[in-house]
C-alpha cells in the first residue's frame, strides 16, 4: 500500500490533467451509451407513432454523439499519454539523478546488469502501470459504475440477474491472464537464446567454418529453434483455452438479458426499446469487466517491481557532503593519513590496516606491492570514492570529510589503468572536466601528455570522434589522453595508475617522458610498476597485505634489510619488477612478463 501511494504521488503534480482526463472518461462513458438510447426512443417512440421528424432527428443525433464522443475520446487518450509520458520522464530523471550522487562502490557491489534492468524493465512495468494503466483502471471502474448505474436505472431487477455472471468473467480473465504471463516471458526469454544462437553463428562464423561445424551449427540452431517453437504454441494454448470460457460467460449474461428481458417484454413490464437498449449497453459493461481483471494484475507486477525502484531510490550515498561542508579554493597538497584502516563492507578482512603516512606538498610518491596488496584501495581513499573505517586522511591539515566532495575532487587528477573514453571527440573527451576550455588549452595540455602528435594526425584532429562510432585508441593513447584530460583541470595533487600492459616500447617511453613533465610542481602518487618510476619517486611506499611493510627513497630503502634491498638483488630486478612483486608480495602466480618493464628500465638508466 505505501508503494502504491508512493507510485500515484508521482501523478499528483499532473493533478489538473487527471481532472481533465476523469472528466473526459466519465463524458464518454456516458455518450457510450448514447446510440442504444437513441435506439431505444426510435423504436419505444419514433417507430409506433410512425413519427419521420422524430426519425430524422434522432438520426442525425447519432452522428452528433458520434462526433461529441469522438473528441471526448481524443481527449482522453492524448491526456492520458501525456500524463504517463511525464510521469515516466520524471521517474526515470529521479533514478538517473540519483545514480550520480552514488559512489563506485554501489556500482561494483550492484553490478551493471542489476542497475541497468532496474532502470529497463523496472521502469517498464511501472510506466505501464502508472503511465497508462492507472488511468485506464479509473476509466473502466467510471464505464462499470455509469453504465452499471444506467442499467440499473433501466430495469433494476434484470441488472441484477444479468450481473450474476460478472465475477466469474473477472475471475476468469485474472485466471488466465496470471497463466498467459510466464508463457510470454517463456516465449521472450526463448526468443533471447535464438537470437544469442544467431549471434555467435554469424559472428563467429570463420570458426565454424574453419572446424567444418556446419552442421552441428544448424542442429543447435534447430533445437533453439524447436524450443521457440513449442515455447509459443503453450502460449498459444492458454490464450486460446480461455477464449471459450469468455465467450460462454458473456453469451450467458447476454441470455440472461433475453431471457429474462423477453419474460418482463411479454408481460408488459417493460418495452421492446428498452430491452434492446439493455442488451446493447450490456456489451460495454462486459469490455471493462474483462479489462478490470487484467488491469489488476498489471497493477501486480508494477507493485512487484516499485519496491526495487524505490530501494535504489532510497539508497542514501554512503560517502557525501558534511552539513558546512568546506569549499577549498587554494591546495598545497599536503596529505595525511592517520591510523587508516579500511573493508570493504560485507567484508570481515581489513584491505588496509593502520596506514600512517605524510606526503608532503609536491611529492611524488610511489606505491609498489603486489596484487591485491591495496595499492588501489589506498588511492581511492584520497578522492573519497571510499571512507576509511577507521582513522582519518587530511590534505593541507582538513579532514576530507569536512571538504565539499566537489571541491576535493577539483583538485585531484586521476589516471587510471582502464581509462574510459566517451564516444565523443577528442576535443570533448579531453575538455570533460572544462567543457569552456579553450583549444590552445586543449592544445596545451595534449602536449604535455605527449598525446598532440598522434591526435594531429587523426583526419579530423581533435574533432575525431572516439568510441564505439569512432576511431579505436591503443591502450597506450587512451592512457595519454586520460592525462590529458586529468591535467586541464590543472590538479595540485595527481594520481596515476601506471599501466604496463598493451603499451609498446616506444609509447611507454613516451609515457614516462609525459610523466615527468606534468608531476613537476604536483603531489604525485602512483601505483607504480616501472622501475624508473619507483627509483626516480621522493618516496616508496611498500605495501604488503593492506599494511606499509616499507617506505623511503630508493637509498635508504637499499641501506636496509628489506623486501625492496632483496627485490634489487635478486635476479628478477633486471628483468621484471612487477613479475618479482608477485613472487615476493603478491598473493597469486606471478603474472606473464609483458615486456613493459624492461623498457621503461633501460630507458631510464
Ligand atoms: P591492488 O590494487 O593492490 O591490487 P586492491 O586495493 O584492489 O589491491 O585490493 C585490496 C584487497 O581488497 C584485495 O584483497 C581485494 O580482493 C579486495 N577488494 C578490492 N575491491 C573490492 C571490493 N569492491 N569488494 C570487496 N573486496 C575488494
Amino acid at each position: 500500500m505505501v508503494n502504491f501511494k508512493r507510485l500515484l504521488r508521482y501523478l499528483l503534480p499532473h493533478w489538473p490533467l487527471v481532472i481533465v482526463v476523469l472528466l473526459a472518461m466519465v463524458f464518454s462513458s456516458i455518450l457510450e451509451m448514447g446510440p442504444a438510447v437513441l435506439v431505444r426512443q426510435i423504436l419505444d417512440i419514433a417507430l409506433p407513432q410512425m413519427n419521420l421528424p422524430l426519425l430524422t432527428r434522432l438520426s442525425l443525433a447519432f452522428v452528433g454523439v458520434a462526433l461529441v464522443k469522438g473528441i471526448a475520446v481524443y481527449v482522453q487518450w492524448y491526456t492520458s499519454e501525456l500524463i504517463g509520458q511525464k510521469v515516466i520522464y520524471k521517474i526515470r530523471q529521479d533514478i538517473h539523478r540519483h545514480l550520480q550522487t552514488l559512489p563506485p562502490s554501489y556500482f561494483s557491489t550492484m553490478g551493471t546488469g542489476q542497475i541497468m534492468s532496474r532502470l529497463t524493465s523496472d521502469v517498464d512495468s511501472v510506466q505501464q502501470f502508472v503511465g497508462w494503466g492507472a488511468l485506464f483502471l479509473a476509466n473502466m471502474v467510471i464505464m462499470i459504475i455509469v453504465i452499471g448505474g444506467y442499467l440499473s436505472y433501466l430495469n433494476w431487477r434484470l441488472m441484477l440477474i444479468t450481473s450474476v455472471t460478472l465475477p466469474f468473467l473477472l475471475r476468469t480473465v485474472f485466471w488466465f491472464d496470471r497463466s498467459v504471463r510466464p508463457a510470454w516471458k517463456d516465449v521472450r526469454e526463448k526468443m533471447g537464446k535464438l537470437t544469442e544462437s544467431l549471434q555467435e553463428n554469424i559472428t563467429g562464423i570463420r570458426v565454424v567454418k574453419a572446424f567444418a561445424r556446419e552442421n552441428l551449427e544448424i542442429v543447435k540452431f534447430a533445437e533453439k529453434n524447436r524450443e521457440h517453437y513449442e515455447a509459443n504454441m503453450k502460449r498459444a494454448g492458454i490464450e486460446s483455452r480461455a477464449q471459450p470460457f469468455l465467450e460462454f460467460l458473456s453469451a450467458l449474461s447476454a441470455v440472461l438479458v433475453v431471457g429474462y428481458g423477453g419474460y418482463l417484454v411479454l408481460t408488459g413490464q417493460m418495452t421492446v426499446g428498452t430491452l434492446f437498449a439493455f442488451y446493447s449497453i450490456l456489451w460495454s459493461l462486459i469490455w471493462p469487466v474483462r479489462m478490470l481483471g487484467w488491469l489488476v494484475n498489471m497493477a501486480e507486477q508494477a507493485l512487484a517491481a516499485a519496491p526495487r525502484l524505490f530501494e535504489l531510490l532510497d539508497t542514501e550515498p554512503a560517502i557525501k557532503d558534511a552539513p558546512n561542508a568546506l569549499d577549498i579554493d587554494e591546495v598545497e597538497g599536503h596529505i595525511v593519513f592517520e591510523n587508516v584502516s579500511f573493508s570493504f563492507p560485507g567484508d570481515s578482512r581489513e584491505a588496509l590496516k593502520g596506514i600512517n603516512l605524510e606526503i608532503m606538498p609536491g611529492e611524488k610518491v610511489a606505491i609498489v606491492g603486489g596484487t591485491g596488496s591495496g595499492k588501489s584501495t589506498l588511492v581511492n581513499l584520497i578522492p573519497r570514492f571510499l571512507d576509511p573505517t577507521e582513522g582519518r586522511i587530511t590534505l593541507d591539515g582538513h579532514d576530507i570529510k569536512e571538504i565539499s566532495l566537489k571541491s576535493l575532487r577539483r583538485h585531484i587528477g586521476l589516471v587510471l589503468q582502464e581509462n574510459f573514453l566517451f564516444s565523443a571527440t577528442v576535443r570533448e573527451n579531453i575538455a570533460l572536466g572544462k567543457p569552456d576550455a579553450t583549444m590552445d588549452e586543449i592544445i596545451h595540455v595534449a602536449k604535455l601528455a605527449q598525446a598532440d602528435a598522434f591526435i594531429s594526425e587523426f583526419p579530423k584532429g581533435y574533432d575525431t570522434p572516439l568510441g564505439e562510432r569512432g576511431i579505436g585508441l591503443s591502450g597506450g593513447q587512451k592512457q595519454r589522453v586520460a592525462l590529458a584530460r586529468a591535467l586541464l583541470m590543472n590538479p595540485k595533487i595527481l594520481i596515476l595508475d601506471e599501466a604496463t600492459s598493451s603499451v609498446d616500447t616506444e609509447t611507454e617511453y613516451l609515457i614516462q617522458e609525459a610523466l615527468n613533465e606534468v608531476m613537476k610542481g604536483r603531489t604525485s602518487i602512483i601505483i607504480a610498476k616501472r622501475l624508473s618510476t619507483i627509483r626516480g619517486a621522493d618516496k616508496i611506499v611498500i605495501l604488503n597485505k593492506g599494511e606499509i611493510s616499507q617506505v623511503g627513497t630508493h637509498e635508504e630503502l637499499l641501506s636496509q634489510p628489506g623486501f625492496y634491498k632483496k627485490l634489487f638483488e635478486s635476479q628478477f630486478a633486471e628483468e621484471d619488477v612487477e613479475m618479482a612483486l608477485e613472487l615476493e608480495l603478491g598473493n597469486g602466480t606471478p603474472k606473464q612478463n609483458d615486456g613493459g618493464c624492461n623498457a621503461a628500465f633501460s630507458t631510464s638508466q
